[in-house]
């Protein structure tokens, strides 16, 4: 459990944040200025409350009233930032040595050769960062984190300035890191398909404070809730299982209730669960079977709200057959002339290579629902 309940005042700003999140990975998602490198700061003890508590895992790192502040050395806490900052004239094996001797004496059990094969990072240890990826630099820096026993691993914005096929090699070793060794993780990220893959919990920030918390189906696909909110992208997540891997076309079919998915990638085998993340404005809908058309993914639904977003469009969101609820970003002008109304049966259809297949999660089985 990570419990953060903390205000601190600054010039121009002030966070005065609280969320309480189940172990596994929690998310700070909002704009620029909301807050979430703050709340980084405050776990590692960079900075202090004016006024709070922190806990993590039955651990107090911070008690403002109990006069606990736990130094930063102490406080076993991980880091990785969006820019591995690994030290420039060791090898990789030195990097890592170096963040095992962080590691306080009655922890070093953790494996070095277990840190090496998560990380897939075995064949680069003789080599100097400057000849590394982008990728394999932040893959080394969470192998330093890791050596050092970290009780909670901080995330800040780690795949920010990677391209999608860095992001696509760095996001599964994430999930086994999530899954497999149980170590809380605090993600920090302005994308919305990273959060969507990796949070078991979203915290998202405005203005420094929790305007929504809770699982990523909850918070993510939540109309904004004020100005300051606006500007996040509308989201859906739909979860279906993997009938047909069609390896020779690069796409994996999905059977939904509600009709096939078809998906960008050959990552997925059948019989998983994923969630899919889809963007509003890459969904269409239909007032009946569209025939002779393009688009693969056609979801038969009913819409359950209409709501006028800015400027020329809406945002209507289609209760799927069989459960899971799809948003499209229409124009009003679509919305009237298809006299779109709540109640209507209706096709909502998603081109695939407009997927984003960073933000398509493997689920595993607890998560997976009776689907
Ligand atoms: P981004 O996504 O751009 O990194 P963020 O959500 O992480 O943004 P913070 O870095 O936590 O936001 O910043 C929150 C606010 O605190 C901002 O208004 C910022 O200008 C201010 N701020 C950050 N660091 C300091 C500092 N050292 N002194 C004074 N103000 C600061």
């Amino acid at each position: 459990m990570i419990e953060v309940s903390c205000r601190l005042v600054r010039p121009r700003f002030v966070l005065d944040a609280s969320f309480t999140a189940p172990n596994g990975c929690v998310a700070l998602f909002g704009p620029s200025g909301s807050g979430k490198s703050t709340i980084v700061r405050l776990l590692a003890g960079l900075e202090r409350p004016d006024r709070g508590r922190i806990v993590v895992d039955g651990r107090t790192l911070v008690d403002t009233e109990a006069r606990i502040d736990v130094p930063v050395h102490k406080r076993r806490v991980g880091l990785v930032f969006q820019d591995g900052q690994l030290l420039p004239h060791l090898s990789v094996r030195q990097n890592l040595d170096y963040g095992r001797s962080f590691a306080p004496r009655d922890a070093r059990g953790v494996p070095f050769d277990a840190v090496v094969d998560l990380l897939g990072i075995g064949h680069l240890l003789k080599a100097r960062p400057a000849t590394l990826s982008g990728g394999e630099r932040q893959r080394v820096s969470i192998g330093r984190a890791l050596l050092a026993a970290p009780r909670l691993l901080v995330m800040d914005e780690p795949l920010a300035s990677l391209d999608a096929a860095r992001k696509l090699e760095i996001l599964p070793f994430i999930e086994r890191l999530r899954d497999e060794w149980d170590l809380p993780i605090v993600y920090v990220s302005h994308a919305v398909e990273e959060v969507a893959r990796l949070a078991n919990t979203v915290v998202r920030l405005s203005e420094g404070r929790v305007v929504a918390e809770g699982p990523p189906n909850e918070v993510i696909g939540a109309p904004a809730g004020d100005a300051g909110e606006a500007a996040f992208p509308a989201l859906s997540l739909v979860s279906a299982k993997v009938v047909h891997e069609r390896p020779e076309f690069s796409v994996a079919i999905l059977e939904h209730p509600a009709g096939e998915i078809v998906l960008p990638g050959s990552a997925f085998r059948v019989g998983e669960t994923v969630r899919v993340a889809i963007a509003a404005t890459n969904v269409a809908l239909a007032v009946e079977e569209p025939h002779g058309l393009s688009v693969r993914t056609r979801l038969r639904g009913r819409i359950w709200r209409v709501e006028a977003g800015p400027g020329p469009s809406v945002h209507v969101t289609v209760e799927l057959s069989g459960g899971d609820r799809i948003v499209a970003s229409l124009t009003r002008l679509a919305v009237a002339d298809l006299d779109l109304k709540e109640g209507r049966e209706v096709f909502a259809l998603v081109k695939t290579v407009a997927i984003d297949e960073t933000a398509v999660a493997t689920l595993r089985r607890d998560q997976a629902g009776p689907r």
